[in-house]
């Protein structure tokens, strides 16, 4: 069933002559668990007109009418929730700002009635949820669902997320780190759907990133791959949490610039920097010296075919994105440095809350029986 539900995802639409060629299964078997997928809802019968001569084919595609999909975004200071059904068409969301500082608790307080009154609805409706895919801060433990020590998020140091949710809601849930969040959307929704490998790299208060490889995520042995906000940039730079120093976060995340230049913040930058004031502009200028040799580092360590920029501070630098793509050109090997495409993420506030619910079909792919009970 695995295999039949990865290859429809990966064609939209298939006929069962199609799934039998492609995964190498007999067409009685084919047959049988496509019925089965059929009378669980997962799959449906679209009928496709192919060829000159206009025949009728029927082709096997996700029935978009049962199942839904919660994908919420914990964040530091706000949250997101995006519902979506089985082929990631985000049919309703919400956000909000939330002190993420006052714990797990405060936090439930505010955006626990707003996950409520999203369930209740579609039960309502009387279609079913497949699962809550969670993106938080990291570090976290993904197999357990618990945030390990997040830095700026007091509170939730070892807090059993997936625990709590799934008691809470009575839902199957997946808890991952949000930039890893970020990038499955971008891999299983956006730029990268036609399987592209991608890093996504997320600059806001911190920087991090996700590596999709060969269509998944990956986490290293203690699940830092892709830590690249603590790539040392400036081996001789300031002290870091994490405790290196020199990291890129030190310099090239808001805190980063704003420590550099105190202004109070992001938009009082911006209004310096166009009105020429020189120290402003020599920061700008800085940052994106560190951004472009930093990507110049994660295009040589993964050699990635796209990598995405998102997160807080990449509207404030987005003008600049032909600038850095033409210097990183410069500086890559010469026969690979057309073919590194720098991308701004496809979908902007949304983007880890989009792939918390990816997180939540690639257990459904994986194992169907089991997250449909
Ligand atoms: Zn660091």
């Amino acid at each position: 069933m695995s295999v039949i539900l990865k290859e429809i995802w990966k064609h939209a639409q298939v006929s069962r002559v199609e799934l039998v060629a492609s995964t190498g299964l007999t067409s009685g078997t084919i047959s049988n668990l496509t019925q089965e997928l059929i009378q669980l809802k997962v799959i449906r019968e679209y009928q496709s007109i192919s060829g000159l001569v206009g025949r009728k084919r029927v082709m096997l595609g996700f029935d978009l009418r049962y199942y839904r999909i919660i994908g919420l975004d914990i964040g530091r200071s706000s949250f997101e929730i995006v519902l979506t059904d089985l082929a990631g068409n985000k049919l309703q969301a919400t956000e909000g700002n939330v002190n993420g500082h006052t714990g797990p608790e405060g936090y439930w307080a505010v955006i626990g009635p707003y996950l409520e009154a999203i369930k209740n609805d579609v039960i309502a409706e009387g279609l079913k949820i497949v699962g809550l895919g969670v993106g938080v801060p990291g570090p976290m433990d993904h197999e357990k669902g618990i945030l390990i020590n997040p830095p700026n998020f007091k509170g939730w140091a070892g807090y059993p997320l997936k625990e709590v949710l799934e008691r809470q809601y009575g839902l199957p849930a997946v808890i991952e780190d949000d930039a890893r969040t970020s990038a499955l959307a971008e891999s299983r929704y956006g730029l990268g759907k036609s399987g592209a490998d991608l890093v996504f790299v997320t600059m806001g208060i911190g920087i991090g990133s996700g590596v999709i490889f060969n269509g998944e995520i990956v986490r290293g042995t203690n699940s830092l791959y892709g830590q690249v906000g603590h790539m040392t940039i400036e081996p001789n730079g300031m002290r870091c949490e994490c405790g290196n120093q020199g990291c890129w976060e030190t310099v090239g995340s808001i805190i980063g610039i704003l420590r550099r230049f105190d202004c109070g913040d992001m938009n009082a930058f911006m209004t310096a920097v166009r009105e020429g004031d020189s120290d402003a502009l020599r920061c700008m200028e800085e940052t994106l010296r560190y951004l472009e040799t930093a990507l110049i580092n994660i295009c040589n360590m993964y050699d990635p075919e796209i990598i995405v920029l998102g997160g807080r501070l990449f509207p404030y630098i987005s003008e600049y994105l032909p600038v850095i793509q033409e210097r990183l050109r410069g500086r890559l090997f010469a026969f690979a440095k057309d073919r590194v495409l720098l991308q701004p993420a496809t979908f902007g506030e949304s983007q880890s809350a989009m792939g918390a619910t990816a997180t939540v079909l690639d257990a459904l792919f994986s194992r169907p029986l089991e997250v449909l009970g």
